[in-house]
């Protein structure tokens, strides 16, 4: 059977997407023939940005290799646009001269960018972002000037400033508004974008028109009506796209704004269809690629034959991808007389966050600083959900009641969506997980596509991957650390050691992470690693910990805190007792309870009392909240019990006093029992110590949690001194070998005691390496947090601080 003939005009985005869902549905209908006016194959445009920012290749972001066409038998002509399209005939001209004919006809010719008419636009320097050519220039430009000026404070010119400031050029943004992105933002996410863009070195030039640009051949400078001028060598134009539609109306199709289609992505021409930027539905030509793949979709059930609703239209949202910034817009954002707004404002953590509702239903809202909120109020924008009787913190929950800890998956329905781009709900991702056998995110999206274009929902799918298959099944595979990086954990400290990388962005720079600021999975663990191998120089970033290990408090399910003094060995003395006692008296401590470790817990602080309950304290913080050495539990041992062989107490504190304050990759619970009674429950610890007579026995990867496991015999030995330092190696070599939240018990499962054994009992050399390694590591130790704190005005601040939450509706 003869196959109908289908011709793309336009190799872009939305063209390709069309042409990959058309595949899905029937693979051999159609003899498929592609221009593209670029000299590439199909490239994620939207990922221009991290090109330019240093944090990709144009390699890495080739959506359809040259293979993908040969594979699927595409005919493909790059470099090569069509000029002339004879609708009568029902053929197509390239500029080469090719000549195809077409039963079928789409157009998907994207946009061009608008270049404001200015005298001296023409000049060499002055350019626009549209394209790979465009990042080329600036990459190239930057090896050779210095000053960038770029005309537009929109989202696209904001990207491309923030590219700039990364190839060391003086970057300014030169905006005919007095605020940032107005299309996006109302004016307090608008001020709060310019200082935090402002800190990171951009200058902005507010309510400025440019009169012309100056220079001989080359750019020089720009002129403004003002009568003020401001030097540059190159000047980037992001002032806006123009649908690209010249070719549309020599072939006659119908076009206003962009190429005007119907529902089911038809033109006015018999048999001629367009898809994306050029295509016009309903008076509104879209330049967000979610909408151009429901148009794809549409098409392509419409040319298969399949019964299709059409297409109604796309709500509107936007993420910028400039790093240090999380920003998040969708829909009507601003205040009319017929609606009314949720706003939460928080100017010591830099959040802002509104929610427009109109009718009972949330129309649009514009989050700043914290966008995790983000799938949620788009689900109900979506389904436009009645919120009258839902209380406002459901709607726009608290930071604290945000920061449980637990992944914003979790709560998502099943037609929520994950990936707003390819428009892929949290069931689909689950179901492909469930039924292919999926376990990295780099297999989610090759099936689903969730992730394939700005990348945004990465960490969402790996939570959802963790969600779906239990950490350990996830952690078995070679499992990326996360979704920002293809790179296990073990290849990402491998690499921090073999480049002696010593900055968080420095990583994510070098190892080309995908996201730029990183996620709650993967900035913890470099931040681990890196104090691992640097432990002399490397400053801990706390913005990189959880909110635990940030405050230095256990958080309650009320919001809360919990604070539990350090008592070595679990001993204490009548004046400890009496400070705790007082002090739960003045700050009205609810409850005083004994732990399971033989420590004293105050439950039921205040945040903004923490700092003032230590210093009224004056004990060391207890590390109960940290992936650190814990409490070493101890029994009464030989000087009270009649079978205590040893003195357990004695160790117990000595072993707390040498290694307490020290990061591990996850909590280190040890105990030490004077016999093997084991009255301490050495059995169910990291590390268990258990007296005999004349000896100690060392148990390894005990865990009395979820995972029950007795720990393992490690060795006898019959000396404290020797009995610290295989303590020593044994927690080092966990230290270094060990991946970040991987308890010893796993550890020692997945590597093996006898591995363990090997390393440390019987190399020699490396367990003197391992030995001098902890003592470089139990040097640089930061001194106790609590003092710290309580000596620290400006910390107090930062964190401690009641937050100022306005709250208006
Ligand atoms: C730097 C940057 C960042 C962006 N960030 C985001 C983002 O975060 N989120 C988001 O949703 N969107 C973003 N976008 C927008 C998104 O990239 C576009 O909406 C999308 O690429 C449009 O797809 P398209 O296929 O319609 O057009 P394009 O991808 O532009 O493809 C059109 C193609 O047709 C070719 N062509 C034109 N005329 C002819 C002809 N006569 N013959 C043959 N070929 C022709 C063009 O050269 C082009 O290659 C960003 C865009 C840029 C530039
Ligand atoms: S472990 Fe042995 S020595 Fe220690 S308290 Fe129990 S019985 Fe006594």
């Amino acid at each position: 059977m003869t196959k109908e003939k289908l011709v793309l005009i336009g190799n872009g985005m939305a063209g390709i997407r069309t042409i990959e869902e058309i595949l899905k549905r029937d693979p051999d209908r159609f003899e498929i023939t592609v221009f593209g006016k670029e000299s590439h194959p199909n490239y994620n445009r939207i990922a221009l940005s991290s090109v330019l920012q240093g944090d990709s290749s144009v390699e890495d972001i080739i959506l359809n290799d040259y293979d993908w066409y040969e594979n699927n038998g595409i005919k493909l002509y790059t470099g090569d646009p069509v000029v002339k399209v004879d609708k009568r005939r029902k053929k197509i001209h390239s500029k080469n001269g090719i000549v195809c004919e077409y039963d079928h006809l789409i157009f998907a010719t994207g946009s061009n960018p608008f270049m404001l008419p200015l005298p001296g636009a023409d000049k060499e320097g002055v350019i626009a972002f549209r394209d790979i050519k465009d990042c080329e220039t600036m990459i190239e430009t930057s090896k050779h000037y210095k000053k960038a000026a770029v005309i537009g404070g929109g989202l696209l010119g904001l990207e491309a400033a923030r590219g700039l400031l990364n190839l060391n050029m003086e970057t300014e943004v030169i905006h005919i508004f007095d605020y940032l992105m107005e299309r996006q933002l109302d004016a307090p996410a608008s001020d709060m974008l310019r200082r935090d863009l402002e800190e990171q070195g951009m200058r902005f030039h507010m309510s400025k028109q440019t009169e012309m640009i100056k220079g001989k051949d080359r750019v020089e400078g720009l002129k403004f009506k003002d009568g003020s001028f401001l030097e540059a060598d190159l000047v980037v134009m992001a002032v806006g796209i123009k649908p690209n539609i010249e070719l549309a109306s020599d072939t006659g199709l119908k076009t206003e704004r962009a190429i005007v289609v119907n529902d089911y992505m038809e033109t006015s021409a018999k048999d001629i269809y367009a898809v994306g930027e050029c295509a016009e539905h309903n008076g509104i030509a879209y330049g967000l690629v979610a909408p151009l793949y429901e148009q794809g979709k549409v098409l392509a059930d419409h040319l298969c034959s399949k019964e299709t609703e059409g297409y109604h239209g796309s709500l509107m949202y936007t993420k910028l991808k400039v790093s240090g910034v999380d920003l998040f817009s969708a829909g009507q954002f601003q205040d009319e007389e017929d609606t009314r707004a949720i706003r939460v404002h928080d100017e010591f953590e830099g959040i802002y966050k509104k929610v427009v509702v109109k009718d009972n239903k949330v129309v649009g809202s514009v989050l700043y600083g914290d966008t995790s909120d983000s799938p949620r109020l788009l689900d109900m924008m979506k389904k436009g959900q009645d919120i009258s009787d839902m209380n406002k913190a459901v709607i726009l929950p608290s930071e604290d009641e945000n920061s449980s800890g637990e992944s914003p998956v979790i709560s998502m329905e099943d037609d929520e969506q994950i990936c707003d781009c390819n428009g892929v709900c949290k069931g689909e991702i689950v179901e492909a997980i469930n039924n292919d056998g999926l376990s990295t995110v780099a297999d989610v999206t090759k099936h689903t596509n969730a992730g394939r274009s700005c990348g945004g929902c990465k960490p969402l799918v790996s939570d959802l991957l963790s969600a779906t298959l239990g950490d350990e099944a996830v952690s078995n595979q070679k499992e990326p650390m996360c979704g920002c990086t293809d790179l296990s954990h073990d290849e990402v400290s491998e690499a921090i050691k073999e480049k002696q990388l010593s900055f968080t962005r420095e990583v994510m720079n070098v190892l080309g992470w995908e996201s730029e600021e990183g996620c709650s999975k993967c900035r913890p663990a470099i931040n681990y690693y890196l104090g691992l191998n640097k432990p002399e120089e490397y400053e801990d970033d706390h913005t990189s910990r959880f909110i635990n290990e940030r405050v230095h408090a256990n958080i309650q399910n009320d919001g809360t805190y919990s604070v539990v003094p350090r008592m070595y060995g679990g001993v204490t003395d009548p004046d400890q007792l009496r400070k705790i006692a007082d002090t739960a008296d003045k700050y009205e401590v609810p409850m005083l309870k004994v732990t399971g470790g033989q420590r004293i817990d105050m439950l039921g602080v205040n945040k903004e009392d923490l700092p003032s309950i230590w210093k009224d304290l004056g004990m060391n913080s207890g590390y109960a909240y940290a992936k650190s050495i814990r409490t070493v539990k101890t029994c009464v041992g030989e000087d009270f019990c009649r079978f205590g062989t040893q003195d357990s107490i004695g160790m117990g504190i000595q072993i707390e006093k040498k290694f307490e304050r020290l990061n591990t990759p996850h909590k280190v619970k040890m105990a030490v029992s004077a016999c093997p009674r084991n009255c301490a429950e050495s059995g169910i610890k990291d590390i268990g110590i258990v007296g005999v007579e004349g000896a100690w026995e060392m148990y390894v990867g005990g865990n009395g949690g979820v995972d029950l496991r007795g720990g393992d015999l490690f060795c006898k030995i019959e000396t404290g001194e020797e009995l610290l330092d295989t303590m020593s190696a044994f927690l080092q070599y966990y230290r270094e070998d060990a991946r970040y939240l991987e308890r010893t018990s796993h550890w020692v499962e997945r590597v093996g005691l006898d591995h363990i054994r090997s390393v440390i009992l019987e190399d020699e050399e490396k367990r003197k390496q391992l030995i001098e390694n902890m003592e470089r590591a139990l040097r640089a130790r930061p001194k106790d947090p609590w003092a710290e704190v309580t000596e620290n005005e400006a910390k107090q601040k930062e964190l401690y601080e009641k937050k100022q939450l306005e709250v208006i509706q």
